[in-house]
């Protein structure tokens, strides 16, 4: 049992400021007005990191970040249409395991986790499939932590003219999205990442447009999007119980990204990631992306010598964990990489924490071997 608070190096859920957690402290009725102007405050202000204008609306969700991801696939592509689903990590396989669930058309470009999705691989299937009516990517992919080319994708969508949907779940607030300069048709976040809230909410700002009667196609009922949509519409109420806790850390959380700006969170992520690398790569810790891939959101570490598999990796968690800290429980095979978080109310000390084990195995005369200077080198996947 941890017996104080947990530190968590994970990409969602995260460390939270204390102001955050304190806001929850009140209880409000879901239908009543106070709740009511949270719900209309959280809307606009997602809008506003998105700069999106009136043509675009926000959509909640009662939910983890895929619940979204479903509400949005669920409700707004009909079986007549078939959407490129473009994948280089567990994300958008999830996406595409949604849209098999749902029997949805689809098509997969799928990538190892170490490499981009293709923008000209992406533009050819298009072209070859004019049947393709919607491009469907993963902005920052959380599995490995790897940035895809956001802009180039959305300006291939408008050229082609199909729906663009962006699963921005762990790069919205930290990594800039601008629906002026680089217009998208639908992004799909949650409050967990980057906004630096309680799980619970994950939203979507789409085109206002792309909400009617004629086009909404809902395939349940607590995921339709649309009625949702039209709920806080017309009654600025959510259809059923909202989180109404977690609502108000969000909007607490919103306020204070205000205040940070997306280009100050970046800056604070990325600074955080730099630490973790330089801190970790003298220790044969190794991140598996190239820098000008690596988003600062997450990092796949690689130590062939001293986390050679998901045996030796539960050892490592362990020692954090008894350290208390927490990173991300799950050893990735393929890769044979695991994740840490940069994102959150991380202090540059829980770093430094991180060293430990490959000090103390030191200590114990384990290492550092020729596998381990290895594994400090860069290397790509195949
Ligand atoms: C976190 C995340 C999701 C959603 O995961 P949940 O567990 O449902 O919150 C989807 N896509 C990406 C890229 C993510 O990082």
């Amino acid at each position: 049992m941890l017996s104080r608070n947990p530190r968590l190096l994970t990409p969602g859920p995260l460390a939270l400021a204390p102001e955050v957690k304190a806001s929850m402290q009140s209880d409000l009725g879901s239908r009543d007005m106070a709740f009511r102007e949270v719900t209309r405050d959280i809307r606009r202000a997602i809008q506003d990191i998105a700069n999106a204008g009136p043509d675009y609306t926000t959509v909640l969700m009662q939910g983890s970040g895929t619940f979204a991801i479903e509400a949005v696939l669920s409700t707004l592509v009909k079986d007549t249409d078939k959407v490129l689903v473009c994948s280089n990590g567990v994300y958008g396989e999830t996406a595409a395991k949604i849209m098999r669930r749902h029997r949805l058309p689809h098509v997969v470009l799928a990538y190892p986790i170490d490499a981009p999705v293709s923008l000209k691989a992406a533009e050819a299937m298009l072209r070859e499939d004019p049947s393709i009516t919607h491009l469907y990517f993963v902005h920052c992919e959380t599995t490995s932590g790897i940035l895809n080319p956001l802009e180039e994708l959305l300006a291939l969508a408008r050229a082609r003219g199909v729906t663009s949907i962006v699963d921005s779940m762990s790069a919205f607030g930290a990594i800039e999205v601008d629906a002026r300069r680089h217009p998208f048709d639908i992004l799909i976040s949650s409050g967990n990442k980057c906004l630096e809230a309680p799980p619970g909410i994950a939203f979507a700002i789409l085109r206002r447009a792309l909400l009617t009667a004629q086009s909404a196609v809902p395939r349940t009922y607590t995921l339709d999007l649309f009625d949702q949509w039209r709920s806080f519409e017309e009654s600025g109420e959510w259809r059923s119980t909202p989180p109404t806790h977690v609502a108000q850390a969000l909007r607490a959380g919103l306020r204070s990204l205000e205040q940070e700006t997306v280009a100050g969170r970046h800056a604070r992520y990325a600074a955080i990631r730099d630490r973790l690398v330089a801190g970790l790569r003298p220790l044969g810790f190794a991140p598996i992306l190239p820098p000008q891939l690596q988003s600062p959101i997450c990092i796949a570490f690689r130590n062939d010598a001293l986390v050679p598999d998901a045996i030796a990796f539960a050892d490592y968690y362990a020692h954090l964990r008894a350290a208390r800290l927490l990173i991300y429980a799950r050893f990735h095979e393929a890769s044979r990489s695991f994740r840490i978080g940069c994102i959150g109310r991380i202090e540059p000390g829980w770093v430094e924490a991180t060293r430990a084990f490959a000090r103390a195995r030191r200590r114990a005369g384990a290492g550092p071997g020729p596998a381990e200077r290895r594994a400090a080198m860069p290397e790509r996947l195949s």
